[in-house]
């Protein structure tokens, strides 16, 4: 018996001081661990603020550059203006087609550059929502008339689906006639013969859900809101399906379009900001396309304030 622990009391003992050594190392090893992940998110923080400040740099400077190029840019549009109005006398034939041709550059130019400021200020957060009560109907027939001398270009019809009872709408309306103009002049731009349908319609969140309203917009207004459906369809060239997610990025065109000095020619922004601007107004902007068929643009509107910014805009009491 005294044998036996003569032998196993020594073994207790390696047996114990390897354990305490292998805890000890465990626990060194776990340390050093906590410190390398402790460093990295320190490192993490450091890469995600110096991204973030580059981001605000970018969009400042986009702003700012934006915004000098404009003044220059409206007077060569004034003066050609001027120019071709004969107020600093006649034109000869020879002289009328470039100085049009400057014009529709400067335009096309000074269009880029709102656009570009108008991106640089969402991405900035600064692009400012300012609800009005509007009524549906009587904003989208003026907006019709403002692409008329377009319709009329290219022989192209429009028709109006409305419900005569159309509800007021509480949203801002230069961003949302900045949507439907962007809509209206890419229809008329890419559709050749046909029509050009604008369709309103009012469903209910679970009509609007079962309509291709996504659910993450839907959730923001509850359960209970009502959305404006406005459509505008065309029967033009259509987009491919590897397209119709690309479009709404920032300078994507699948046809860069007519690639004169036309002032119809393309930025590939405008579906880039109309989607933003969508979005600012608490809906979002889908498309359905068939190539050869034609598009059909649904712009999600909800009709009533969503409750979040409804009580940002109140009147503080006092
Ligand atoms: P752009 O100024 O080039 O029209 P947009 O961002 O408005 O820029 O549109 C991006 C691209 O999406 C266009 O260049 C065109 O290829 C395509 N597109 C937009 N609207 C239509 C439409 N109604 N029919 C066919 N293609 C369209």
């Amino acid at each position: 018996m005294v044998g036996i622990m003569h032998i196993v009391e020594p073994l207790v003992y390696i047996i114990g001081g390897a354990v305490v050594v292998g805890l000890a190392l465990v626990l060194q090893h776990e340390r050093r661990q906590a410190t390398r992940l402790v460093e990295r998110s320190r490192e993490l923080e450091r890469l995600s603020s110096e991204l973030l400040r580059a981001n605000r740099m970018k969009n400042d400077f986009l702003a700012n550059v934006s915004h000098e190029l404009r003044t220059p840019l409206n007077a060569i549009v004034g003066f050609v203006d001027l120019l071709r109005e004969g107020v600093y006398g006649e034109l000869t034939p020879r002289q009328v087609k470039p100085v049009e041709r400057i014009e529709a550059s400067a335009n096309h130019l000074r269009h880029l550059v709102d656009q570009i400021l108008d991106l640089a200020k969402m991405a900035a957060g600064r692009l400012d929502v300012h609800r009005e009560t509007l009524d549906v109907r009587p904003f989208i027939l003026d907006v019709a008339s403002e692409v008329e001398s377009l319709l009329n270009e290219k022989s192209l019809s429009l028709s109006l689906v409305m419900g005569s009872a159309l509800p007021k709408i509480r949203t801002d309306p230069t961003h949302l006639r900045q949507i439907l103009v962007n809509l209206l002049g890419n229809a008329i731009k890419y559709t050749d013969e046909g029509a050009i349908v604008i369709k309103t319609r009012v469903l209910q969140n679970k009509a609007a859900l079962a309509e291709g309203l996504p659910q993450p917009v839907a959730i923001l207004n509850g359960p209970a809101a009502p959305w404006l459906s406005i459509q505008v369809i065309d029967s033009g060239i259509g987009i491919p399906v590897n397209h119709q997610e690309r479009v709404f990025e920032e300078f994507e065109q699948v046809d860069a379009g007519p690639r004169t000095d036309s002032p119809n020619r393309g930025t590939g922004l405008g579906l880039a900001i109309s989607r933003r601007l969508a979005r600012l107004l608490g809906g979002d902007l889908l498309l359905a396309s068939e190539p050869g068929k034609g598009s059909t643009f649904t712009l999600w509107l909800p009709l009533v304030e969503p409750a979040s910014t409804a009580a940002e805009n109140s009147p503080h009491p006092g």
